[in-house]
C-alpha cells in the first residue's frame, strides 16, 4: 500500500509533527519525523487526532499493468466488431437482436439457442459480428465509468410509428460520449402508421443526418417482426467495421467485461463475459472485482463447449467463486499465486473503505494526494 512520512502527514493535517509522533508513541509505535508509516497506521493516527482519511484506491494498477503489457502493432490481429443495440423502450431492441440471431444461426446452433442471451456472434459474408445486449443505459454508463469500452458500433433503434423519444436522445448521448459510430435502424416499418421520414427529420435535430439529405449517417429501415432488411443492416455494420479496423492481441492473457451473471442452481455462478483482448482458456485463473476462480468450462452463445475464446468472443464461464456484477472488468492471471494476492488486496481495500465510512469526524480530503 501507500506510505507517507510523519512530516507530510502532519502537514496535511496542519498540525505539529511532534503531536503525530506523540500519538504514535501512545499507540506503541516509535517513529522519527522523516520516517515513513503505512497507510493503515496513518489512518489510525489521523482518526485518533480527529481526521477522516481518504486512502486513494488505485484500482490495483500494479497488478493490471503487469497483465496489460503494451501490445505492439506487430502483436495485433483483426478481430470481429462488437455492436450494441440502443434505443427507447419498446422500440424493438430485443426483437431486433432475436431476429438477427434467428436469421443467422446455422442448423447446428439452433438447438442450443436459449430464451435469453446477453451476447452472441453471427457470421455474414465470412465475417463475424458480435452483438451485445446491454442491460440498459445505466449499466452502459457504469461500464464506461469503469473504463470499459465494450462496444465498437451503436445501433440506434427508433420505432417508425413513435419517433424520437427521451431514451433515444439518451442513447445518442451515450454513444457520442463513448465515441462510437452510430447506425440508425428505423424499426417497425411494417406498421401502417410507420413514418420513416418523420424519424429522419427528428434525428436531424440531433445531428444525425441521412446521406440522401446531405449527411453522413447510415439509416436502415427494418422490421424485426417480418425480418425485413436485416441483411442490409449487417452489411452496413460490416462497412462501418471495415473503417474501424478493430484489432487485438490474441496471444496474451485475456481481459474483458462481464456482460451478465447469475447464480445457477446446478452450475453455481455463471457469467457471460466478452473477451476484449487476449485469449481466455479453460483452466485460467480469472478475477472480476472480488470474484475469482479457475475457468472450469466455457460455452459459446449456442451452448457448445469451447476450450478457448479469443478477442470479441462472448462466452459463458463457469468457475467463479461468486457472481461478479455486470459491467465489471475481468482479467486472467497466468500466475495463480499472484491472482490470489490481488484478491487479498482487493478484499483489504474493501475493508479500508468500510473503516473510513464508520469513522469520519473532521474531513481531510485525499490525504495521500500530492
Ligand atoms: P425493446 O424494449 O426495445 O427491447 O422492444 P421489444 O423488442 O421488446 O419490442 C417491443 C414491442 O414492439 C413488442 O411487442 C414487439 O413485438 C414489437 N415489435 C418489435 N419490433 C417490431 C416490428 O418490427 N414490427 C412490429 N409491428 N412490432 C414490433
Ligand atoms: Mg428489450
Amino acid at each position: 500500500g501507500e506510505n507517507i512520512t510523519i512530516k507530510s502527514l502532519a502537514e496535511k493535517m496542519a498540525i505539529n509533527a511532534a503531536e503525530v509522533i506523540k500519538k504514535l508513541m501512545e499507540l506503541g509505535t516509535m517513529a522519527t519525523i522523516n520516517q515513513e508509516i503505512d497507510s493503515d497506521t496513518a489512518t489510525i493516527v489521523a482518526n485518533e487526532l480527529g481526521y477522516e482519511v481518504n486512502v486513494k484506491v488505485e484500482e490495483d494498477k500494479e497488478a493490471l499493468l503487469m497483465q496489460d503489457h503494451e501490445d505492439t502493432p506487430a502483436d495485433l490481429e483483426p478481430r470481429p466488431c462488437v455492436v450494441t443495440i440502443m434505443g427507447h423502450v419498446d422500440h424493438g431492441k430485443t426483437s431486433l437482436l432475436d431476429a438477427i440471431r434467428h436469421t443467422n444461426v446455422t442448423a447446428s446452433e439452433a438447438g442450443g439457442i436459449t430464451q435469453h442471451i446477453g451476447a452472441y456472434q453471427v457470421e455474414h459474408n465470412g465475417k463475424k459480428i458480435t452483438f451485445v445486449d446491454t442491460p440498459g443505459h445505466a449499466a452502459f454508463t457504469a461500464m464506461r465509468a469503469r473504463g470499459a469500452k465494450v462496444t465498437d458500433i451503436a445501433i440506434l433503434v427508433v420505432a417508425a410509428d413513435d419517433g424520437v423519444m427521451p431514451q433515444t436522445v439518451e442513447a445518442i448521448n451515450h454513444a457520442r460520449a463513448a465515441e462510437v459510430p452510430i447506425i440508425v435502424a428505423i424499426n417497425k416499418i411494417d406498421k401502417p402508421e410507420a413514418d420513416p421520414a418523420k424519424v429522419k427529420r427528428e434525428l436531424t435535430e440531433h445531428n444525425l443526418v441521412a446521406e440522401e439529405w446531405g449527411g453522413d449517417t447510415i439509416f436502415v429501415e427494418v422490421s424485426a417482426k417480418n425480418r425485413e432488411n436485416l441483411t442490409e443492416l449487417l452489411e452496413m455494420i460490416l462497412l462501418v467495421a471495415e473503417i474501424g479496423e478493430y484489432k487485438a492481441n490474441p496471444n496474451r492473457p485475456a481481459r474483458g467485461t462481464v456482460i451478465e451473471a447469475e447464480l445457477d442452481k446446478g452450475r453455481g455462478p455463471v457469467a457471460t463475459v466478452l473477451v476484449q483482448n487476449g485469449t481466455l482458456r479453460v483452466g485460467n485463473f480469472i478475477i472480476a472485482g472480488v470474484a475469482y476462480g479457475k475457468v472450469r468450462a466455457m460455452m459459446d452463445h449456442a451452448g457448445r463447449r469451447v476450450k478457448k475464446a479469443g478477442p470479441s468472443m462472448p462466452v459463458e464461464v463457469l468457475g467463479f467463486s461468486e457472481v461478479p456484477p455486470a459491467g465489471e472488468l475481468f482479467f486472467a492471471v497466468e500466475d495463480e499465486k499472484l491472482g490470489k494476492q490481488i484478491i487479498d488486496e482487493r478484499h483489504n481495500k474493501k475493508r479500508e473503505l468500510e473503516l473510513k465510512a464508520t469513522a469520519p469526524r473532521v474531513s481531510l480530503d485525499d490525504l495521500f494526494s500530492q
